[in-house]
């Protein structure tokens, strides 16, 4: 998808994801580049308690408005989910003498939280594209 079709509507899906997820009191700075990771199509990283999120997406990995309504909403559905995130630092720090248990909750969190991102994701891209249409 080409740089400045994906800088153009990226702002319009999110607000609408925003609005369609709750998290319209959360400021989303939005960067179209590259990845940390090579290869990846977005990321985000939260300040969960100042409602902040920094949303990273690389337009060279992302072919058309659908894929990138797709993930948009993953991305989104991270900070929808932040909370369980925050509850795991809580939890580290409570477990800081016990590395392997730490390490073992971890790895099940962050599964746990991909995998239920990645089940609302189309319910979400279905209610967007029922509310707006396909994204064009
Ligand atoms: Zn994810």
């Amino acid at each position: 998808m080409k740089r400045t079709r994906c800088a153009k509507l990226a702002p319009t899906i999110i607000r609408r994801l925003q609005a369609l997820l709750g998290l319209q009191h959360w400021r989303i700075d939005l960067v179209i580049g590259k990845c940390s990771e090579l290869g990846t199509q977005a990321e985000v990283s939260i300040l969960h308690e100042y409602c902040r999120g920094h949303l990273t997406v690389d337009p060279d990995t992302i072919t058309d408005p659908r894929e990138l309504l797709t993930v948009l909403s993953h991305e989104l559905l991270h900070l929808a989910l932040s909370n369980l995130e925050a509850w795991s630092v809580q939890l580290d720090a409570a477990l800081a003498e016990e590395a392997a248990l730490r390490r073992t909750l971890q790895v099940s969190l962050i599964q746990c939280v991909e995998r239920s991102v990645v089940q609302l994701e189309s319910a979400i891209v279905g209610l967007y594209v029922l509310t707006h249409g396909e994204p064009e």
